[in-house]
């Protein structure tokens, strides 16, 4: 049992035995310590057994079916929408749009509301610590519109250079998108004040939410958020899942992303109208059975409580820092102070390339990531072509940090004879 700074007593442990992936041994001599949550997390035993009732017992199209099981699909769908809207506060269901993953989130965003706003000439913000996702869709659609793409610099210590972001509000863009954790090196991002500061500079703003909402309270309507994407498989669902939230305001206002079934309300020939919001992001038929799963994942992690997840991290990512300060040759990336930083823990390791170190702790059964994350301008800056990055969630304990510090401890030693 332990009891977290919020005063909730969790057993972290029996949390983990939650987990059937992580509660056998499988082929191996040890346990596996899962410290790669930051790529896609694993799903309890409730959301897998969901999911296998769904298709065991409900499995149907939703929506158009006037028969039993249909309705009893459709009606279990839109309770999870439901679900993930109170997960975050949207103010209505309807603001909740269920995509495949954060990429989908943020493409339907540049694909929809930016190719009707966005003109030649507009600007458009990134920052510089961005993943890919939060990147490519914005170039394609800035070069697609003749419009300006310009990224927020980080520090060394790798926050975001907030005079920076001041200096390029100043020129009044359209859009402001920037992740409000970085996944490569743990930063959160004052998301609140960018976006008043954004709002104030007549910006829309789209919040990459794929390493926040998994792991700490995200009310969108404290934040004042405009769009924030996120991925169900990072928070504990179904692979396949995954969420734009969008103000309802707005979502009204946008044309379709892809045009089908679903998604209309009266087609002829030659043309055709759409339906309302958000069954109009919704073409075809949808992944029913992964929004269940999901809508199940979202309850789990409230009966944890978010406050407490964020501080079960926090308590991991102090003991890793600490010890990992240790280990000889040790770069480790993002910022000091624990309130600034997510579970997210990236780091070179003196010239040891980070697939070698991934391998080493591979060995003993430690699941971490190497490469650039897709973050390819952020090593650039960084200096680095590669980090191998650990991150931890609701299923890691104490024994997870011990395993990585010594299985680097081993990685040192091997390399250095
Ligand atoms: N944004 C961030 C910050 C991420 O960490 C990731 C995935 O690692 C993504 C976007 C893309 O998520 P997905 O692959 O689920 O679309």
């Amino acid at each position: 049992m332990v009891t977290t700074r919020t005063g909730n007593t969790v057993d972290w442990v029996r949390v983990r035995d939650d987990f059937p992936i992580l509660a056998s041994l499988g082929s191996r001599e040890q346990r596996l310590a899962f410290l790669d949550s930051a790529a896609s997390s694993q799903k309890p035993e409730r959301v897998i057994a969901a999911v296998d009732r769904y298709y065991r017992e409900t499995n149907a199209n939703i929506h158009r079916g006037v028969y039993d099981l249909s309705e009893r699909a459709t009606a279990q769908y839109e309770a999870a929408r439901h679900m993930v809207a109170d997960f975050i506060n949207a103010a209505s269901p309807r603001e909740i749009v269920f995509v495949r993953n954060t990429t989908e989130a943020i493409n339907l965003v540049a694909q929809t509301w930016g190719r009707r706003h966005i003109s030649a000439g507009d600007l458009i913000l990134v920052t510089t610590m961005d993943h890919h996702s939060n990147l490519v869709p914005w170039q394609l659609l800035a070069e697609e519109k003749d419009a300006r793409l310009e990224a927020v610099r980080i520090t060394d210590e790798g926050v975001l250079d907030l005079e920076h972001l001041d200096e390029l509000l100043a020129q009044g863009p359209r859009l402001v998108a920037f992740p409000h954790v970085s996944n490569s090196l743990g930063t959160i991002n004052p998301a609140a004040e960018i976006i008043r500061k954004a709002h104030d500079a007549g910006a829309i703003v789209v919040v990459d939410g794929a390493q926040s909402v998994p792991h700490m309270p995200v009310d969108v309507q404290a934040l004042d958020a405009d769009f924030l994407a996120f991925s169900g498989h990072k928070m504990l669902g179904p692979m396949g899942s995954g969420v734009l939230y969008g103000k309802l305001s707005l979502l009204e206002g946008m044309p379709p992303f892809m045009g089908g079934g679903g998604m209309i309300r009266k087609v002829s020939l030659t043309r055709s109208t759409w339906a309302d919001v958000p069954a109009r992001f919704e073409a075809g038929t949808p992944s029913v059975g992964d929004a269940i799963g999901l809508g199940v994942a979202v309850e789990y992690l409230q009966g944890i409580g978010m406050d407490t997840v964020r501080e079960h991290e926090r308590e991991l990512t102090a003991q890793a820092l600490d010890r990992l300060r240790e280990v000889p040759g040790i770069r480790l990336l993002g910022p000091e102070d624990l309130d600034d930083r997510a579970g997210v823990l990236s780091f070179t390791l003196g010239d040891i390339h980070p697939h070698d170190v991934a391998a080493i702790l591979n060995e003993e059964n430690v699941a971490v990531r190497a490469g650039h994350h897709c973050c390819q301008p952020l090593m650039d800056r960084l200096g680095v072509v590669a980090t191998t990055r650990a991150s931890f969630y609701v299923y890691n304990v104490d024994e997870d940090v011990d395993r990585l510090v010594s299985g680097l401890h081993r990685a040192q030693a091997i390399f250095a004879s």
